[in-house]
């Protein structure tokens, strides 16, 4: 090999080397400014969610919120507190309490926000205690439904449907509806069987014609 040969082949090389490196940065700028675009769309869906938020459109702002949090790898500590306020306004108090928590947590007391979240917590808290209080309630509840009701000697019950009468009253446009009730067979009476059944909501009206 002469020396010509040799230096050409060198810069060759060099050539091949220098196109490959400025061919990885390129990608690299890419996808930095992909990261950059992702971002600043993510910023804008935020902004938005924030306006409708105080718009007085929860609902809205509560999709658009939740369409943000789906595209971000780490939450920004302003989102957990506008996220946990509108929560607030929607009853969903126990997202409240969770982010506006988050919050303060991230925040302290020093935060833009944190004097508000503070306050909302507190609100959203008195709040969740109620609905834990209605929904304990509820559960020691009882009802008759659920229950057998033993009808008395006769066994029989006056329909509570048509209230003995075995017509029903429709109003309408032009006037009233009539029409035979499905339940009693035209006798105006219930067995107790059936009674019980139409409480459980099991008993199937007849279908007239
Ligand atoms: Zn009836």
């Amino acid at each position: 090999m002469t020396f010509k040969c040799l230096l050409t082949t060198l810069l060759v090389f060099l050539f091949i080397s220098v196109t490959a490196q400025t061919e990885q940065e390129k990608i690299k700028q890419l996808e930095e400014q992909r990261q950059i675009d992702k971002q600043r769309k993510s910023t804008m869906k935020l902004d938005s969610a924030i306006r409708l938020s105080e718009e007085g459109r929860y609902e809205e702002a509560d999709e658009k919120f939740k369409a943000v949090l789906k595209t971000i790898r780490s939450v920004p500590s302003d989102l957990t507190f506008h996220f946990g306020k509108n929560s607030f306004f929607i009853g969903k108090y126990k997202q409240s309490v969770d982010w506006l928590n988050k919050y303060i947590q991230l925040k302290g007391t020093t935060g833009q926000f944190s004097e508000q979240a503070v306050e909302w917590l507190a609100k959203a808290e008195v709040e969740l205690l109620k609905e834990k209080e209605r929904e304990a309630k509820q559960a020691s509840e009882v009802l008759s439904k659920d229950y057998t009701i033993d009808c008395g000697p006769t066994g029989k019950v006056v329909c509570t449907v048509c209230k003995g009468s075995t017509v029903l009253v429709k109003k309408g446009y032009f006037g009233d509806n009539y029409s035979t009730c499905g339940y009693c067979h035209k006798l105006g009476y219930l067995t107790c069987i059936e009674y019980n059944q139409l409480l459980k909501g099991t008993l199937k009206p007849e279908v007239s014609n």
